[in-house]
């Protein structure tokens, strides 16, 4: 299966996607990750993506769909992909099916994460990951164990430098302002599957399969 993951920062997208990603096989893509490995490394992707990440912008599409795309022909999407954190505009949206109907191909289904922003706030604030192996951790829900060290790989526990709380702010109205229209995008083309995010991790991904497995 072809899937997008759709939601405002914090919804769970990422943890959600890795789950499924496991179960399935399909890779679990997200624009997020590839943009901070990007900017850890200094390559040119990185210094140009790197100030709009910091004051919680959106990088320009085009470097989003040539990154995108680049990804979407390896061998290992050939199957099935989760995409998380891409598409984010309607231009995004366009450029990805443009791109997959050259390639005989299309989305199955797009899943809409919905949770309150007020929560959303708070979730992201308290969020914290593994530097090595990219476990979430929540301050409020989930707690880092007290040395520091990641419990899975003993990696560095660190908070994203965009999960400030002026920042979260700023993200959640670019997604409104820009990300949430896709919503009506996916809907109108009967992709889109709604599932309460604000449940616990294995509500949710119950709730994504079935919604997966629904006509
Ligand atoms: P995320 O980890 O998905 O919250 O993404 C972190 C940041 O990376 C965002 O705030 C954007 O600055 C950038 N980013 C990730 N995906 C995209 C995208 N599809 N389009 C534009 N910017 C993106």
């Amino acid at each position: 299966m072809r899937l997008i993951f759709l939601g405002a920062p914090g919804t769970g997208k990422g943890t959600q996607g890795k789950i499924l990603a496991q179960a399935k096989g399909w890779p679990h893509i997200s624009t997020g990750d590839i943009l901070r490995a990007a900017v850890a490394q200094k390559t040119a992707l990185g210094l140009q993506a790197q100030s709009y990440m910091d004051s919680g912008q959106l990088v320009p599409d085009s470097l989003m769909n040539d990154l995108v795309g680049e990804r979407l022909t390896q061998a290992d999407c050939a199957n099935g992909f989760i995409l998380d954190g891409f598409p984010r505009t309607i231009n995004q949206a366009e450029a990805l099916d443009d791109f997959l109907k050259r390639h005989h191909q299309s989305i199955d289904k797009v899943v809409a994460f919905e949770v309150e922003s007020e929560i959303l706030i708070r979730r992201l604030t308290s969020r914290r990951l593994c530097r090595k192996c990219g476990k979430d951790y929540n301050l409020i829900s989930n707690p880092p164990p007290a040395d520091g060290k990641c419990s899975v790989c003993g990696g560095e526990i660190y908070q994203r430098d965009d999960d400030n709380e002026a920042t979260v702010r700023n993200r959640l109205e670019v997604y409104h302002a820009q990300t949430a229209p896709l919503m009506n995008y996916y809907r109108e083309q009967r992709k889109l599957v709604s599932i309460n995010a604000n449940q616990d991790i294995a509500a949710v991904q119950a709730s994504i399969l079935e919604g997966l497995a629904s006509e």
